[in-house]
């Protein structure tokens, strides 16, 4: 077993069903102005954000972490290690700013300084071949950052916060931090360092959100139809997906709802990294409606996306 599967079996012990931080959290409740009769309308809208895709960091995991080997349509996959990506999202928004999807990794973890990451968490970070730091994404950008969107806060995706500015809005789905178990003693210290003098997480109400087609929670952010943040439920309780409309057309971002593009083309949630599996799976099948409603769009997969192109749905 690589040192990186020992983690990612740590942590698919450990968060699962943790607290994942003790930092504090507030509420903010964003109205959509109208509500679209389908995704087409959702994005009709003369409004447009840039996206651009980053590298941040590689990684090899399990497989069965990644997909679900128990589902019949995963009966011939071998269980072997599988390349991952860790992802950051820019989002530039012609009027409110630069944002990120997910945070990659810090310039302390790429340059063995540190990067906030406590024993025994850090033993486990070896196998993690750093590409572009979040220091040096943001150093390029046009506009300092506005807020990032967490698709979820297990441990891959908080890793570049220490190069997130001091009271930078950081948005969560609901209860993202509340669910609780002992194992989270072995990853509140590196948590404690990684959000260390941040903002208070700001949990959206995904409640307040509008129903478009199957998707029962959307949020309209902007309030221009240029980005749509999703209540995705079951990888964790407050996961959350995106769907932007971007100068390059519609893309979806999913997340750890769906981390391969096989289990994106298969429709197969998660593995041993899913807390609620029959949850995973719903979000799963509500977030494939959206590319049915609006052929062409991008779908970015949590964490292997760089290997076979971008994966545009038909
Ligand atoms: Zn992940």
């Amino acid at each position: 077993m690589t040192n990186a599967n020992r983690l990612l079996t740590f942590l698919a012990v450990a968060l699962s069903a943790c607290t994942f931080t003790t930092h504090p959290t507030r509420a903010e409740t964003v109205v959509s102005p109208r509500q679209p009769t389908s995704w087409s309308d959702a994005l009709s809208g003369p409004a447009r954000v840039e996206w651009e895709p980053v590298l941040s960091a590689k990684w090899k995991v399990e497989r069965k972490g990644l997909i679900n080997l128990e589902r019949p349509e995963a009966k011939d996959l071998p269980k072997d290690e599988v390349d991952i990506v860790l992802p950051v999202h820019v989002i530039r928004h012609p009027t409110r700013g630069t944002f990120i999807i997910d945070t990659g990794i810090s310039k302390g973890l790429k340059d063995g300084t540190g990067g906030g990451i406590g024993w025994p968490v850090s033993s486990f970070l070896g196998a993690m071949k750093p590409e572009e730091p979040l220091a040096s994404i943001l150093a390029r950008q046009p506009a300092p950052l506005a807020g990032v969107f967490f698709t979820h806060l297990h441990l891959d995706h908080v890793l570049g916060l220490p190069d997130v500015p001091k009271g930078t809005p950081l948005y969560t789905g609901p209860n993202e931090t509340t669910p609780s178990s002992f194992q989270n003693a072995f990853l509140r210290g590196t948590y404690s360092n990684l959000f260390a003098g941040q903002n208070p997480t700001t949990e959206l109400d995904v409640t307040k959100g509008v129903a478009i087609g199957e998707v029962k929670q959307a949020i309209d952010f902007f309030g221009d139809g240029s980005f749509w943040v999703l209540s995705s439920p079951g990888h964790t309780p407050g996961s959350l997906a995106f769907v932007a409309n971007t100068e390059k057309g519609p893309v979806l971002f999913t997340g750890d709802t769906c981390h391969t593009r096989w289990g994106w083309e298969n429709q197969v949630e998660p593995g041993e990294f899913t807390g609620d599996h029959p949850a995973n799976q719903a979000s799963l099948a509500q977030l494939a409606s959206i590319v049915k409603a609006l052929p062409g769009t991008t779908v970015m997969t949590g964490h292997e996306w760089d290997a076979a192109g971008p994966l545009v749905a038909k």
